[in-house]
């Protein structure tokens, strides 16, 4: 890979958003001649400035290749997660409709690219224990999904792999406790608590419900509940925090979120 430009700055800004980030761009002569091209744009650095020396060389890293026990065909967590990643690629339309209404409107796009990188990469999941294949979604969601959601789902499924970390063949208490670390991780994370308006109104019950009765059906019941109850409150986490009294009324699409991808763990399992 040879560096052509590199500029430094505050190209892109968000709201709460802490740190920096990376962006690179393929570039050829007509794309370098515009980039290079005089412009009034107040934001843009001046023609020629970020051209770089002709020794910035940086290697490619080679692509890792799958090694190790991979994640089998048939194995009910590559099921459940199949139909998860289908269930969150369909429901894009109405999620970003939903996030529109209260909050920023990618919450749809969000889920949906995780849903998208989870399918790609089925086949290349390491498989020798849930824990191992859970930490590698964790770090792929984590490395896909921006916004508020994407650290948060990184999170839980961390959580949930560490609980299950050297349980070959986890049973349902297992996957329930797994489960409850993992919301703990996001309340533990993003501070919301039930009754705040987020997807901790789902995830909290269903977690509860799953811990006690260790049927999802009823887990599932639980998460749509606490989605439904998001509407009769006020937001006090998350973009819908900022739109105050607009909110209520409204479901909270996290919740709702929760509630469709337990049901496709539920479908795919049971
Ligand atoms: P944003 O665009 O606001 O950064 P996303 O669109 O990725 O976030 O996700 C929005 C959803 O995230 C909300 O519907 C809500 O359920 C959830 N959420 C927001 N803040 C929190 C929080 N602090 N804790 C848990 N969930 C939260
Ligand atoms: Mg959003």
């Amino acid at each position: 890979m040879t560096v052509e430009r590199a500029w430094v700055g505050t190209f892109m800004t968000a709201l709460e958003m802490a740190g920096c980030s990376l962006s690179v761009l393929p570039v050829d002569d007509a794309v370098l001649a515009r980039l290079d091209a005089p412009t009034s744009a107040a934001a843009w650095p001046a023609a020629g400035r970020g051209r770089v020396g002709d020794d910035a060389e940086v290697p490619a890293p080679e692509a890792d290749e799958p090694s190790g026990t991979l994640l089998p065909a048939d194995s009910p967590l590559r099921a459940a997660l199949t139909a998860v990643a289908h269930a969150l690629e369909a429901a894009e339309p109405e999620l970003t409709a939903m996030d529109r209404e209260v909050g920023d409107g990618d919450l749809g796009v969000s889920l949906r690219r995780a849903a998208r990188a989870v399918l790609a990469e089925l086949d290349r999941l390491p498989g020798e224990t849930p824990a191992a294949t859970l930490r590698a979604v964790s770090a792929l969601v984590r490395r896909v999904v921006g916004g508020t959601s994407g650290p948060l789902y990184a999170v839980l499924l961390l959580r949930a792999a560490t609980a299950l970390d050297g349980v070959a063949q986890p049973g349902p208490a297992e996957w329930a406790a797994a489960f409850t670390a993992g919301v703990e991780g996001v309340t533990d994370l993003g501070g919301a608590r039930p009754g705040d308006a987020t997807m901790v109104d789902a995830l909290v019950p269903a977690a509860s419900s799953l811990a006690e009765r260790l049927d999802l059906g009823a887990a599932v019941i639980a998460a749509e509940q606490g989605a439904a109850a998001t509407a009769a409150l006020r937001a006090r986490r998350g973009r819908a925090s900022y739109v105050g009294e607009r909110a209520v009324g409204r479901v909270d699409p996290g919740a709702h979120a929760v509630a469709l991808w337990l049901a496709a763990v539920r479908d795919a399992l049971t």
